[in-house]
Parts: C-alpha cells; structure tokens; sequence
C-alpha cells in the first residue's frame, strides 16, 4: 500500500519535471531572438582592378550614390510585398539609364563603334529565363530579356530580331544617340592607340546584375551589360547566358555575375554556385568563394553576387567590384574596394 501511493507520488513528481523541460529550455532562448530576414536584395555594377587611387573621392561618391539609389529601387518593391522578379528588374533598369555603368545608357563600344547590349533575367520559381544578345535599339535591355521570357516561346534571342521581338511587343526603344557616351567612346580610342587587350577592365568595368529574395522566399536574377571595350565579331559575353552570368533556383540561389564573361562561361559560374548549394549544401558565400577561385585560377576575374531563398546574400570577387546590399532587418551596404565590409 506504502508502496504503490510512493510509485504514485514518483511517477507525478517525473511527470511534473517532464512538463517543466520546455519552459526551461524557452529560458534557454536569448532574451530577443532577431527577426528572420524576410526580404533581401544585392546589386553589382561590376568589378576590376579598384585602386583607391585610381578613382577620385568625387568619382567614389558618384558611384555610390548611384548605386544606393538602384539599391532602394530594387529594396522599395521587396519592401511593399512585390516580387523579387520586380526587385531586380527594378535595380537593373535604374542602373541601365545610369551612365556610370557599362549597361544601356553608359554602354561600351565595340570595336566597329556601336553599343551593343546583352542582358539576362531568370525566375527562381520555375526556373523560367529570357535572354537577349547584340541589341542596339531597345532602352533597356534587361525589359527586353524579361519580355522574351514571358511572352515568347524561346529563351534566347540575338541582334536585330531581338530589337524587332522588343517593337513587337511594345519595349521602349531608343535611338542609337540614347546609349553613347563622350567617356566610352574616348575609352575605346584608347584602347585602340595603346593596342590594348580584350580584357582591360580598366577600360569596361560597369556590367549591372541584382539578384534578390521576396517575401515569399523567392529568388531571381538579372544581368546587363555592354560587354567589352572593342568586341568584334559579334562577340558575346558570360552575363545573357543562363548559367554562366545569370542563373536562379528556389531550391538554391539566385547568381550575377560580372567579369571577363569567357571564363565565367567555360564555369558555367552562376550555375555552378546553385548546384554546389543544392548537391552540397554549401552556404552562399562558401560556394561563392569556391567558384571565383576557380576562375581566378583558370586566369579570370571578376566577381558574383549570390541571394539564397533564406534571405542570405553573398559578394564574392577577385580585386573590387561595385556593390551593395539591402534586406528587411534594416542592412543597407554600398562597397567598391576590396577591404571594405
Ligand atoms: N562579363 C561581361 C562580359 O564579359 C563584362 C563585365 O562584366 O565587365 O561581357
């Protein structure tokens, strides 16, 4: 009888402590625990060679007030519950009508002396991209890019029937007149006179890529650039091209890229990236590093900018590279140089 009533008062007394266990461990928890990132969203206006030197502090400012100004274009739609499509449709165009940038107005010339512009945009979602190549007529390319992967059968379109696809479908077009301007073409008489190689970035730096994450947690990416100083041939670089310059996948991240855009193709960078998440679960700026390594180590430069459905963001590049970031917790970052944080 003493016994069992003991058993009894035992197995309340164990019960009882089991009860208490989640109360402890919530007094566990740290007191304010922050808000997850529900938002983010980070641009690039492209990367090379920054010496502090070689960009006067007047130049620095303008650089990145420019760039804070794409950055809250990209942040306010994420901020009002739009779309991270939106988002970084929004950052590039305003980057495309800068000039300071080596997209849409502000684009370098080829070498026959003509802007010819390449863009990109990929859906996280369901992994749905357009593309364009060797446009000279449509204002912004990166609306282009994002028409052609809405309203069209194909992925990919080039030259003047991208222009034609743009007229077709309503995008603003442009004279020729709208992207040049008096720097770009001064860089490409230089880059004539001093027999310069393909690869200067001195001479081509300002490729425009934004990739962001929306409240729903999805991703999506956007590349546009003129390409380099003096391409000839119809040259093509890594930034329209899905999965070397562009890429995005909820299941993963959305990658830009910007550089010398040959061996970002020959990694097939931006994919590279989300593949190495999704298989290896590596984090953004893990994967990131491993892929600008490795085109470091093939000879490349340049740089990336990485958002992961979770809201995190990466930077990852070889010297310097234009850059900024923003998210839902109140981060607001705008970098160039290397030591920056
Ligand atoms: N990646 C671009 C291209 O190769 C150039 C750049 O990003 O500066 O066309």
């Amino acid at each position: 009888m003493v016994a069992s009533a003991v058993r009894v008062i035992l197995a309340a007394l164990a019960l009882l402590a089991l009860a208490d266990v989640p109360a402890q461990a919530k007094e566990a928890q740290p007191m304010a625990k922050p808000h997850p990132v529900r938002w983010s969203i980070a641009i690039h206006g492209g990367a090379g060679t920054m010496a502090r030197d070689k960009l006067p502090p007047e130049r620095q400012a303008a650089y990145r007030a420019a760039l804070g100004h794409a950055l809250e274009a990209g942040a306010a739609v994420l901020r009002s519950g739009g779309s991270a499509l939106d988002a970084v449709e929004a950052a590039a165009v305003v980057l495309e009508d800068d000039p300071h940038f080596n997209a849409g107005r502000g684009a370098v010339f080829t070498y026959n002396g003509i802007n010819e512009l390449d863009a990109a945009i990929m859906d996280g979602r369901n992994r749905a991209a357009g593309a364009v190549a060797g446009v000279t007529h449509t204002k912004n390319p990166v609306r282009l890019a994002r028409a052609v992967m809405e309203h069209g059968p194909h992925v990919f379109l080039s030259g003047a029937g991208a222009d034609e696809f743009a007229r077709e479908h309503g995008v603003e077009q442009a004279s020729p007149d709208w992207f040049a301007t008096p720097e770009r073409w001064r860089q490409l008489q230089e880059l004539k006179t001093r027999q310069l190689g393909w690869f200067d970035v001195d001479l081509k730096y300002g490729t425009v890529g934004a990739v962001a994450v929306d409240g729903q947690g999805h991703v999506a990416a956007a590349t546009s650039t003129g390409g380099l100083t003096g391409k000839r041939w119809g040259r093509i670089g890594d930034s329209p091209v899905i999965g070397a310059g562009t890429y995005a996948d909820d299941r993963a991240c959305a990658v830009s890229a910007t550089g010398t855009g040959e061996f970002f193709i020959r990694e097939g960078a931006a994919h590279e990236i989300c593949a190495r998440m999704r298989l290896l679960g590596e984090a953004p700026q893990a994967a990131a590093d491993k892929v600008i390594a490795e085109i470091a180590g093939m000879g490349g430069e340049g740089g990336v900018i990485v958002a992961a459905p979770d809201g995190r963001t990466a930077f990852a590049f070889t010297s310097g590279m234009f850059r900024a970031r923003a998210d839902s917790r109140g981060r607001h970052e705008v970098a160039i140089f290397a030591d920056e944080p």
